[in-house]
């Protein structure tokens, strides 16, 4: 039995797990936060439940859907109501894109990777953050020590999926004795893989919004608001004549705001929003959220050509995530995952 360490229980490790589901390995997983799910999140709050990160999974192919229902149909929620489009000018307009499935849970989006690691016998360690990482030269193991100083593993294979800068973090404080440049260059491929951060607020009103959208897509990039969405228009996540509203702001509005305070941002978000819907009910909202996703989505994707790459996979260290496929996008980190779960079996 081969022992097979992952570093993140986001959608890419949860998806490496599922994959090795029906091998004889022993699979661990170590996730810095207390819950999986990585940056398809769902909170909690006043009666309401929202996906703070991923809004849902697109059904960006067959086997998605098919994955998606295999894992249980119930509380599965596909999104009905329209994305439309807004410019530079404000303006939102029916989109005359085709619409796909929009796929996420009454219990939220955080179920995709519940369901996933649930069908496995993975060990999920949470609250546990990875500092650094060595291999043992003698027995080609590998081992992951946390940010209190304890040690995961030895691992056979090793599977890093945090977003690049975080991966780049922990190869960076990589011990490799005789890895002949591997590993510096595999640090470099992954350091020039860039990621866009955004900062998500969520605005809760006691009232409901009467549009014909569910959520309106910046398509200039020029606008501060990226993304605005209705999160009553997901069965089971706001009660009936509420509304709750997840607005994604622009990357250079979210470096620039990215410290400012709950109420401060809330308070100035919640004005762009009342200008772009044309409801000003919308500048008040009775509560509010946040969340900071410094690195939120990739904008570029790693080096396939990286020699580095390979070889580092060869001495068993392998690579997840959606900056790996090169698209930040919930089903893309999946695959990945899964693709790299069925190369570690392929391997041993
Ligand atoms: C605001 C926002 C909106 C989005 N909207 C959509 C959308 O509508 N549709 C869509 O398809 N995609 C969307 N995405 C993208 C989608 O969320 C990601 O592509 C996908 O979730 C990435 O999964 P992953 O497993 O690659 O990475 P992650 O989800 O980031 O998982 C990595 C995991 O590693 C953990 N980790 C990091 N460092 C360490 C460490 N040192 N030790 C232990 N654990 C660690 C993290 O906590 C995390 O759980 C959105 C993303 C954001 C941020």
């Amino acid at each position: 039995m081969a022992h097979i360490g992952i570093v993140g229980a986001g959608l890419a490790g949860a998806g490496a797990a599922y994959a090795l589901r029906d091998t004889d390995h022993d699979v661990t997983l170590v996730e810095k936060s207390r819950g999986v799910g990585g940056r398809a999140a769902t909170r909690r709050k006043h009666g309401c439940r929202y996906d703070h990160g991923a809004n849902y999974v697109k059904d960006g192919d067959d086997r998605t859907v098919e994955l998606i229902r295999e894992l249980g149909a119930d509380g599965l929620v596909d999104v009905e109501e329209p994305v439309w489009t807004f410019g530079r000018d404000g303006e939102i307009e029916p989109s005359d894109r085709q619409e796909s499935h929009k796929f996420t849970w009454e219990a939220g989006i955080t179920q995709f990777a519940k369901r996933l690691l649930a069908a496995t016998d993975a060990e999920v360690r949470t609250t546990v953050r990875a500092a650094s990482v060595a291999r043992d030269a003698d027995t080609g193991t590998w081992t992951v020590t946390d940010t209190d100083g304890d040690d995961h593993g030895p691992f056979d294979r090793l599977l890093l999926t945090p977003p690049a800068p975080q991966t780049a973090a922990l190869l960076a404080a990589t011990a490799w004795d005789g890895d002949g440049g591997t590993l510096g260059a595999l640090r470099e491929a992954v350091e020039a893989v860039e990621f866009r951060t955004i900062r998500t607020l969520v605005l809760h009103y006691d009232f409901a919004v009467d549009v014909p959208w569910y959520a309106v897509v910046d398509v200039d990039k020029e606008h501060d608001v990226g993304w605005l969405a209705r999160e009553e228009c997901k069965d089971g996540h706001v009660p009936d004549g509420e509304s709750l509203l997840v607005v994604q702001m622009g990357p250079e509005w979210s470096l620039a705001h990215y410290d400012d305070p709950l109420d401060e941002a809330a308070a100035t978000v919640a004005g762009k929003a009342a200008d772009l819907v044309g409801d000003d009910r919308l500048a008040d909202p009775d509560w509010a959220d946040d969340q900071g996703w410094r690195y939120a989505l990739p904008d570029t994707g790693l080096d396939p050509s990286a020699g580095a790459v390979e070889a580092a996979r060869e001495a068993g260290l392998h690579l997840a995530g959606d900056w790996v496929a090169g698209e930040g996008r919930a089903h893309r980190a999946l695959w990945s995952g899964v693709e790299a779960g069925e190369r570690i079996d392929g391997s041993l």
